[in-house]
């Protein structure tokens, strides 16, 4: 071959262009790779992305959960407090009902020591002695205010006949409590008794129209105050007014109205009356000037009956259920 001085030999030629073809294929490799390696990081990008959002939503919803969860458990604390209250509550009702339930065996059992059966209606049987006065009236009202008769035990006090017809024309009895009431007349004698029972009979009768069957002791049956005047005319007595068709009724229910010469207060009579009660109260107050508080004591005393289940009554001498009597006849 010849070669040109100055040219590149033939072969050096076809060296350098396998070079460059060599060279180009390199490149056209190279460029490839770096598209799909380009691909690949798209790829890898949205992966990532898809991936880290899912992760996100996940995140949320355990995040919604454990929200959840405290509120439930939250809920429960309130329900478990609820019924600790309820419990609470309970335990206390019961220590009420069962603190209530010794009351009332407590109460049975006096009734038995005391030897009165525990048996019939609740009644009380509301008496006033010693009228009639300046409270008659207002005593009057009251009991026709609350629809309640009572029985009466008045003396003889003149000029006052228009309340006894008051007394009688309200629906409520009218015993004998003796004309004056003064010991010495009433208690020296016989024949001094029967006149005190007689005479007072006689007025009332005058006045109402209707004659007593019903009497009252000053003092009841078992007084000691007779014995200044005459030890032995209780039992005479008992067989006079038994002969003349009169029972004597006492009471076991006392206001404690005449116990002390102030008054006492009204509050005092009522709980005197309300925690003495047995389930057939013949009850003492006194019908007197010098006793306001009874009449005072009296709506409280009629409500707090009413409340404990008490129906009210008149004595009367047909009645076993109130013939209460300290002496027996
Ligand atoms: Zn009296």
């Amino acid at each position: 071959m010849n070669q040109i001085p100055g040219q590149p030999s033939e072969e050096a030629r076809l060296r350098v262009k396998a070079k460059t073809k060599r060279l180009k294929r390199k490149l056209a490799i190279f460029r490839l790779s770096t598209f799909f390696c380009l691909i690949l990081i798209v790829a890898l990008a949205v992966g990532l992305g898809i991936s880290t959002a899912k992760t996100s939503q996940q995140i949320r919803q355990m995040q919604e959960q454990l929200t959840q969860t405290q509120k439930n458990i939250e809920e429960k604390d309130q329900l478990l407090q609820d019924a600790k209250t309820q419990n609470e509550t309970l335990v206390k009702q019961k220590e009420e009902a069962e603190k209530k339930l010794e009351e009332a065996n407590k109460q049975i059992e006096g009734y038995q020591n005391a030897g009165i059966p525990y048996k019939g209606p609740k009644v009380a049987y509301l008496t006033f002695d010693d009228g009639v006065s300046k409270n008659t009236e207002k005593i009057l009202e009251i009991l026709a205010k609350y629809d309640v008769k009572a029985t009466f035990f008045p003396n003889w006090k003149e000029g006052n006949e228009e309340l006894y017809k008051k007394i009688a024309d309200g629906g409520h009895a009218l015993g004998n409590h003796t004309a004056s009431h003064d010991w010495k007349s009433v208690y020296s004698s016989l024949d001094g008794f029967i006149n005190e029972v007689e005479t007072l009979n006689d007025k009332i009768e005058a006045a109402t129209g209707t004659r007593p069957t019903l009497f009252r002791f000053p003092g009841g049956s078992n007084n000691t105050i007779h014995r200044n005047y005459n030890k032995n005319i209780i039992s005479p007595a008992i067989d006079y007014l038994n002969q003349k068709g009169i029972t004597y009724i006492d009471w076991n229910v006392d206001s404690g109205d005449a116990s002390s010469q102030t008054p006492l207060a009204p509050e005092k009579l009522t709980k005197n009356v309300l925690d003495t009660a047995l389930r057939q109260s013949v009850i003492l107050m006194h019908d007197t000037n010098a006793k306001p508080t009874t009449v005072e004591a009296l709506p409280a005393i009629i409500e707090g009956l009413k409340e404990r289940g008490y129906k009210f009554d008149v004595l009367s001498p047909d009645s076993n259920d109130s013939k209460v009597q300290f002496v027996k006849s």
